[in-house]
């Protein structure tokens, strides 16, 4: 029902153990202290200053979707 893939851009990051991806947003970084990983069943304790370049890079990914929708919505030609 709430099936809404966009442009195959889910932002995440990889699983250190089993490799496979977990989808995350920066927000949910922010606001919890852990993520668990729905493939291997792997919880992981968020360092705020380890995963500061995963942050960053999915505050890249979430900014370039914002682009995306911005986009989209204006739609118009200059
Ligand atoms: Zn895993």
């Amino acid at each position: 029902m709430g099936n809404n893939q966009r442009q195959g851009q889910t932002p995440g990051m990889p699983c250190p153990q089993c490799g496979q991806f977990i989808p995350t947003t920066v927000t949910e970084l922010l606001v919890s202290s852990s993520l668990c990983c729905p493939h291997c069943g792997l919880r992981l304790s968020i360092d705020r200053a380890k995963s500061m370049k995963a942050m960053q890079a999915l505050a890249k990914v979430e900014a370039a979707q914002r682009r995306v929708e911005k986009t989209s919505k204006f739609n118009g030609r200059y």
